[in-house]
């Protein structure tokens, strides 16, 4: 389980998350929905520690971290059981794919060279690379250099995936490969934590959904309830703008 308690983050003077407090049980898919600068990947940053919170605490599992005093070795456990996929895929220009995905293996974890390209390989096959292991990004499309991105947080094992809008930067034709990833990984158990736009994706996989508006949670429920009867009028108005074409009970 991942539990956030009273999380808050300042930019200067500028309070960008506003004591949010959020669990997820394991497993469980999480969507996050929110306008631009509601603060969706401020959150996600954070419980990566890319961002330091000023206030409140991080538990996964039975380990957990209070933002206010963390301990050095806190900051590198709490990374160990996260991994993140990045809206523009983050990756190593000058690395193949699978040197990509096992410098994180190496590098933080420590796993000797040939295994993490066993595993490497493995990941690779599984998000259906396994033909492009030695292809340069230039030389994959941005749906391959996102199943890249996913294969590398995979490869890591870490209790929980934050994917931070994982398709927005893509083709319209490029979405559902990535999409139809996604979803089974989903469909394995992983604990995943995703910030997208795609409504219907959202609406079909998740477990819950969270909607965020100004640094606070506006509104969580169930799918069917979030989607289909939101209670408060700041989720209402988001929904009906991005999506006109399904009705809510207004
Ligand atoms: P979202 O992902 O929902 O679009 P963000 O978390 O990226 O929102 O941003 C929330 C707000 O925080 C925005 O107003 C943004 O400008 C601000 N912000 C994000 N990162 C920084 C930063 N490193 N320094 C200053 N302001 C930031
Ligand atoms: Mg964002």
């Amino acid at each position: 389980m991942i539990a956030l308690n009273h999380l808050s983050k300042s930019f200067g003077k500028q309070a960008v998350l506003k004591n949010i407090s959020l669990t997820v049980n394991k497993g469980e898919v999480v969507v996050i929905l929110g306008p631009s600068g509601s603060g969706k990947t401020t959150l996600l940053r954070c419980i990566n520690y890319l961002e330091r919170p000023n206030e409140g605490s991080i538990a996964i599992g039975d380990f957990a971290v209070d933002c206010k005093h963390p301990g050095k070795k806190d900051i590198h456990r709490l990374r160990q059981k996260t991994a993140m996929v990045f809206q523009h895929y983050n990756l190593f220009k000058h690395k193949t794919a699978i040197e990509n995905v096992m410098e994180g293996l190496v590098v933080v974890q420590k796993v000797p060279k040939e295994e993490a390209r066993e595993r490497s390989a493995a990941v690779l096959a599984k998000v259906g690379l396994g033909n492009k292991l030695d292809a340069y990004p230039s030389e994959l499309s941005g749906g391959q250099q996102q199943r890249v991105g996913i294969a590398r947080a995979l490869a890591l094992n870490p209790e929980v995936i934050l994917f931070d809008e994982p398709t927005s930067a893509l083709d319209p034709e490029l979405v559902g490969e990535v999409l139809d990833v996604i979803r089974k990984i989903a469909s394995e158990g992983i604990t995943m934590i995703v910030v997208t736009h795609e409504m219907g994706f959202a609406r079909e996989v998740s477990n819950h959904v969270v909607f965020m508006d100004g640094g606070v949670i506006v509104e969580e429920g169930k799918p069917n309830e979030l989607f289909g009867a939101p209670k408060e009028e700041r989720t209402k108005q988001f929904l009906k703008r991005i999506t006109p074409e399904w009705s809510y009970d207004i």
